[in-house]
């Protein structure tokens, strides 16, 4: 079963595993940048996924992880803006 993304209020953190329900809970309204990192950080020290490239976000299975419609929306809108890192 793959990682799921999950936009959650009111989160301690910007991002939490929850492995009870095999998804990552992030706080809605933080910045992109740094939920990418929060939650790529999450997936390889905790999980042990892959290093995640160009700000995809790797499942330790190598799948893509699917983010939810609503940071799908501001991860374009931050590619648009943004040269290579
Ligand atoms: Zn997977």
């Amino acid at each position: 079963m793959c990682i799921v993304i999950s936009v959650a209020d009111d989160l301690p953190k910007i991002a939490i595993w929850d492995p009870d329900e095999v998804s990552i809970l992030v706080a809605r309204g933080t910045a992109t940048g740094e939920l990418i990192r929060e939650v790529a950080a999450i997936l390889t020290i905790d999980l042990g996924a892959p290093a995640s490239v160009d700000d995809r976000l790797v499942c330790f299975c190598g799948t893509l992880v699917q983010l939810p419609g609503e940071l799908t929306a501001l991860v374009a809108a931050v590619d648009s803006s943004c040269g290579p890192v």
